[in-house]
């Protein structure tokens, strides 16, 4: 049952700089670059050129940090990289091998074989079968070869061709050279700026009014509610699944069949949504690379301490970045076929010794599966199938103590998964749409619900249940239909 320590939540911060997209660009193109031209470091005119070749380069960087470009758009950016070989020379075809070389090496070996191999246990040999997720992978994680082939050759190109126009003089007499680049960037914001505008149109569409609190109960609906958000759970995959004691829940009590997650399905992202009722722009968690420590407004935890509750998140250490001390931080770097386990053995100690009002336990072995061996293989069910034996168990544990007396149980994954290496974020195929289901003495049985909801509703929902304010800036709908009346109360009991 072992907690997260410091230093792997300073190496998971560390870790999301080459796993995310954005950062991970220039960070690989300066590398490559560096490594590529290493015997000349001793010659200080190396550094002056490299330097001003930099400099030209940096309106690129910026528009390729700037714009991502998952899903389908990746395919547009091959038109920019051939551009720029018919505008300038080809460069050095030693160079683009280097980097490619190095990117397969990095992904495939380094992330997918070795890197999963000490922290989750994966076989030696899992290369065999990562190369196709990295080929495949739509989302803007560095982990996306048809997204990042295209940009850091053309970051190389442009870099290396006016390195060697600066070199060995590092001369301002080159002043006729930087029209070419500075017309081309123009051209790429352009056209990157165009493709978004109208090609860009999977985000979900926001609800803007805050939580109505108007017919709300005076006093909370239920004792308790055990939030179990199995991470990275695709919805037709958990229907394939042999999961009896979920799919039990779910028939016994109310399901949303089309419960929407929010833009970019990230981790970190969708359980900062989850748990204030609002969007990224608004909680200020983006990615999963925090850089600024701390959501910006409420959360469900804050809401419960107002009222004299308690409410735990126990999960990985990324979700420190953004609720802090609310969380009970589990370790990631476990054998995937443990961390659930794990999970579980820590959620029945908080039980026992905290008894929290609300607790919310992340499963993390579906995602982990999905990650590092893909959502279309035999293992992803496995692990679903697991998560049903290992919820089942804490269940009756919680049966056995009374604790489910008047609980609600809220059942549901935090975003689904495309199929390949990091991959979520962008609403692929299978990531949009979520299992979603309560269960409980107030919820009623039987009940599917097929209209749209977004896990928002969950902090306002919990709220609901609990009896506590909602979170300051909480814009989810209460999935009150769930609930039973008082005059279903009352029929039940006369
Ligand atoms: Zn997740």
């Amino acid at each position: 049952m072992k907690k997260a320590s410091p230093f792997e939540i300073v190496a998971a911060r560390c870790w999301n700089l080459l796993n995310e997209g954005k950062p991970f660009t220039p960070i690989f193109v300066l590398g490559v670059f560096l490594l590529y031209r290493i015997g000349e470091w001793s010659d200080p005119s190396f550094w002056s050129a490299a330097g001003l070749g930099l400099l030209v380069t940096l309106p690129f960087f910026v528009i390729y940090y700037c714009f991502d470009f998952p899903l389908l758009l990746r395919n547009y950016l091959w038109l920019p990289l051939i551009a720029a070989l018919l505008v300038w020379d080809h460069g050095s075809l030693s160079l683009y091998l280097l980097a490619l070389g190095l990117f397969f090496f990095f992904t495939v070996y380094f992330w997918g074989t070795f890197y999963y191999h000490l922290r989750i246990g994966t076989s030696w040999w899992n290369f065999t079968r990562f190369w196709k997720l990295v080929l495949k992978n739509s989302d803007s994680t560095s982990g996306n070869a048809q997204e990042q082939m295209p940009k850091f050759l053309l970051l190389l190109l442009i870099w290396n061709h006016f390195y060697s126009v600066f070199y060995p003089t590092g001369s301002v007499a080159v002043a006729p050279h930087l029209l070419a680049p500075a017309i081309f960037a123009v051209c790429l914001w352009l056209y990157s700026y165009v493709l978004h505008a109208n090609l860009f149109d999977w985000k979900p569409a926001e609800d803007s009014p805050l939580t109505d609190k108007s017919g709300w109960p005076e006093t909370a609906v239920n004792e308790k509610v055990i939030v179990i958000v199995i991470d990275g759970m695709r919805k037709e995959r958990f229907e394939e699944a042999n999961a009896p004691f979920l799919k039990k829940l779910r028939a016994e009590g109310t399901e949303y069949a089309q419960m929407e997650t929010v833009y970019p399905a990230r981790t970190v992202v969708c359980f900062s949504s989850m748990f204030t009722g609002t969007y990224p722009r608004e909680h200020g968690i983006r990615s999963n690379m925090v850089w600024k420590l701390g959501i910006k407004v409420e959360s469900i935890f804050d809401s419960l301490r107002k009222v004299g509750k308690t409410g735990r998140l126990l999960g990985i250490a990324h979700l420190i970045d953004s609720m802090g001390s609310d969380v009970e931080s589990v370790t990631a770097v476990m054998h995937n076929d443990a961390a659930d386990r794990n999970i579980i053995e820590r959620a029945k100690r908080i039980m026992d010794e905290q008894n929290p009002d609300l607790l919310v336990a992340q499963l993390i072995g579906v995602d982990q599966t999905g990650h590092s061996r893909g959502v279309l293989y035999d293992e992803y069910l496995q692990k679903i199938e697991e998560a049903d034996r290992l919820i089942e168990e804490f269940v009756d544990w919680l049966d056995n103590r009374g604790m489910m007396k008047n609980t609600t149980l809220l059942i549901c994954a935090d975003h689904g998964q495309a199929d390949g290496i990091g991959g979520h974020g962008h609403l692929d195929e299978g990531e949009r749409f979520v299992p979603f289901f309560l269960h409980g003495p107030s919820i009623k049985k039987g009940l599917r619900i097929e209209e749209k909801h977004s896990l928002i509703s969950i902090a306002p929902t919990l709220a609901y249940l609990l009896g506590a304010p909602v979170p300051s800036s909480s814009r989810g709908t209460v999935l009150s239909e769930s609930m039973k009346t008082n005059a279903d109360r009352e029929r039940k009991t006369s």
